[in-house]
């Protein structure tokens, strides 16, 4: 699964290519962490990536499973 903050816009203007685009920092992404964004290997954006973990409000050790489960309405 693809990061829900990705996104592809137009780089540099006048250059045909579309650059990868985080939404949760607004900036254009590194092209080493577009593995990460796109859950390429084994890496997945949901824990390898500190931009999508503070925007979803995750802690360390956190998965996104666990912040939307029904252990997280407890938690209060
Ligand atoms: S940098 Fe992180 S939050 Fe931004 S698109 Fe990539 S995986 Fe998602």
């Amino acid at each position: 699964m693809t990061c829900p903050y990705l996104e592809y816009r137009e780089g540099i203007e006048g250059t045909p290519t579309e650059r990868a685009y985080c939404a949760a920092v607004d900036e254009f992404v590194q092209p080493m962490r577009a593995d990460v964004c796109n859950d390429r290997y084994d890496l997945s954006h949901t824990s390898d990536c500190e931009f999508y973990r503070e925007a979803e409000g995750l802690e360390a050790g956190e998965s996104a499973d666990d912040a939307t489960g029904p252990s997280s309405e407890e938690a209060d």
